[in-house]
């Protein structure tokens, strides 16, 4: 139980840290500008809402909640690439949910205190998007929850390009075979098991 307790301070203290070194790398690393009018000519309405106003889209309602595919996740307003499917996972909170970003300067955080409940924002670091909250319950080995919203991604698919001739295709389908066998080895032992049941309390207070 003391160490429960240690591990979420840890993991709160973390969090704190990585909002406060990451707000002065975020407006330095922003690459793309545009106005609130630009974009709104960009993006769907509930997109601009999401990603520029730090709307919240409703628990459930977002296409990626349930989406199992394998792919990468990219910023829907600047195509940068945000979350792998590898690190997705069954948060039960209604909200795609991943345990960390593809790489940590692909996303920024800041701290948001517009709520009783202080919580850190994350934002995409090349245009500033806004994409949901972090929290410190997630699963190992990061700890960590970032909870997004399906209105501010776009998932690409990974594609397994068919092969051209009968010749090479046989020779492909043997290799892709290999290659899946090991793929999916790495995915199960690179994915952790989220504990549901005590995800399940949570999910109710929880936004991204
Ligand atoms: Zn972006």
């Amino acid at each position: 139980m003391n160490r429960r307790i240690l591990a979420l301070a840890l993991a709160f203290v973390s969090l704190h840290l990585l909002a406060w070194g990451q707000e002065e790398t975020a407006t330095k690393k922003k690459k793309m500008m545009k106005t609130d009018e630009e974009w709104a000519k960009l993006l769907t309405r509930p997109q601009f809402m999401v990603t520029r106003m730090k709307a919240t889209e409703p628990a459930f309602s977002g296409k990626y909640v349930n989406n199992h595919s394998k792919g990468m996740y990219h910023c829907v307003c600047c195509n940068s690439d945000l979350f792998s499917s590898k690190t997705k996972f069954e948060s039960g909170t209604g909200w795609p949910s991943f345990w960390k970003p593809v790489d940590a300067s692909a996303i920024a955080t800041e701290m948001d205190y517009k709520t009783e409940e202080e919580r850190v924002e994350v934002l995409c670091s090349t245009c500033g998007a806004h994409l949901g909250h972090v929290f410190s319950d997630g699963p190992l080995p990061t700890g960590l929850r970032y909870c997004i919203n399906s209105l501010s991604l776009r998932f690409e698919k990974d594609s397994n390009a068919p092969a051209t001739t009968k010749k090479d295709s046989a020779k492909a389908k043997a290799k892709a075979k290999g290659k899946a066998a090991s793929k999916a080895k790495d995915t199960a032992e690179s994915e952790p098991k989220p504990d549901a049941s005590a995800k399940k309390d949570e999910a109710e207070a929880k936004t991204p």
